[in-house]
């Protein structure tokens, strides 16, 4: 049997919306993406929303319009995508990594107050797998000074406490990655409370001209555009744009779905003392973007490739960001340093989650896991783990 690990569900109907921008003479950034915009800022109850090309391309437009570059340091998490820390290392400032927590894998206020000195400008805080950091908690800690700028790729549907994306920070950023919950193959979008930020904003996601090309040629008549900050190409076209309102509409019912599977792995896991998982926090809403376990480090490859062999697609997200080389060079860390993340990213994979996931097929993986770890524990028997996973906390 074949799981593959995504699946995306758009289809004829998706088509003949991006029929519909063909008819129109402007392909790029106009009317589709500001009536997508208003219905992101609706969703979220925020004043601003801003269409991006990508999450990352946000995030450069982001810290450009935070004024953030060379001499500044910006605290991401160890855990997490390279794109987190990458948009910090492109505009010359210093990516510090943090360490998460044992059970939650997510940074807190005690693991970013460990890393922060007096050139933090920013923390990202990064709602690993969809289950959100609690940014408020960063917000009293860390006053006003210290921009927060939640990365949401994994968390669009989530909440903590009441609080949804972009309710205590400076900006929120989504991916409309291919992967993601909602996807229209590469987009992304910005959301935040503050009407000053939005200006920049809309400068620093164009090139930092004063216009659009929808607004350059308002009623006809060319208007000069001025610059006066430096910006990055990050606008989304409307081709791309098209694409998202009927999944905007449709993301909360769809994550009834994902919950459900997710339980359904939980359920079969928990209890087995391998495999260890993300603890869930309590008056939380997990966006279920990604459904990782975890097993000792010598036992996670093989456990790939069994999973491989049975037809069943996995990934890892992720390996500790601070030790993949680049880093490690430019910057020297030790895997001791953030020995949660280090530990975590040796020992985890993603199983195969998504609306469309069959009950039939989603037995078949927690059957392949179930069959591979016993045939690797038969194989190995008597060798003592390297590392027990009981290291890692609870
Ligand atoms: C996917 C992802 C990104 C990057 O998103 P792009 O839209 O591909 O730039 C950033 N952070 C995290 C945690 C991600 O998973």
């Amino acid at each position: 049997m074949q799981v593959p690990f995504y699946k995306h569900q758009l289809g004829v109907a998706d088509a003949a919306h991006v029929a519909g921008v063909l008819e129109s003479p402007m392909l790029t950034s106009g009317d589709v993406g500001r009536a997508v915009e208003a219905k992101l800022a609706a969703y979220f109850d925020l004043p601003h929303a801003l269409l991006t090309n990508s999450w990352s391309n946000g995030a450069v437009a982001t810290l450009l319009a935070l004024d953030i570059g060379p001499g500044d340091e910006v605290i991401v998490p160890a855990m997490t995508f390279i794109a987190t820390a990458n948009v910090v290392e492109l505009l010359g400032a210093k990516p510090v990594f943090a360490d998460v927590d044992p059970d939650t894998l997510l940074l807190t206020a005690e693991t970013v107050a460990a890393v922060a000195g007096p050139k933090t400008r920013a923390i990202i805080p990064v709602h690993l797998y969809g289950q959100m950091v609690d940014v408020k908690a960063l917000r009293k800690k860390f006053g006003t000074k210290i921009a927060i700028i939640e990365d949401c790729a994994h968390c669009f549907e989530g909440q903590l406490a009441g609080g949804r994306p972009g309710a205590y920070s400076d900006a929120a950023l989504f991916s409309f990655y291919a992967t993601k919950n909602i996807t229209c193959g590469e987009g992304g979008a910005i959301i935040t409370r503050r009407s000053e930020l939005a200006e920049k904003l809309k400068m620093t996601r164009l090139h930092g001209m004063s216009a659009g090309a929808a607004d350059r040629f308002k009623a006809g008549a060319y208007n000069h555009w001025d610059m006066t900050r430096l910006g990055v190409k990050a606008n989304l076209p409307d081709l791309l744009a098209a694409l998202l309102p009927d999944q905007i509409s449709r993301v909360d019912a769809k994550l009834k779905k994902r919950e459900h599977l997710a339980k359904r792995y939980e359920d079969a896991f928990t209890g087995d003392s391998r495999i260890r998982m993300q603890a869930p926090l309590t008056d939380a809403t997990h966006a279920r973007h990604l459904f990782p376990i975890c097993v000792a480090p010598e036992l996670r490859d093989p456990l790939i490739q069994t999973l491989n062999a049975n037809g069943v697609g996995c990934t890892v997200n992720y390996r500790s960001v601070p030790m993949l080389s680049y880093y490690a060079e430019t910057y020297g860390y030790s895997p001791d340093q953030h020995p949660v993340s280090q530990l975590w990213g040796q020992g985890t994979l993603s199983l195969p989650l998504y609306p469309t996931l069959e009950v039939k097929a989603q037995d078949h993986v927690i059957a392949s896991v179930f069959e591979a770890l016993d045939a690797i524990e038969t194989k190995s028997a008597g060798r003592p783990a390297s590392q027990p996973l009981q290291q890692l906390g609870a």
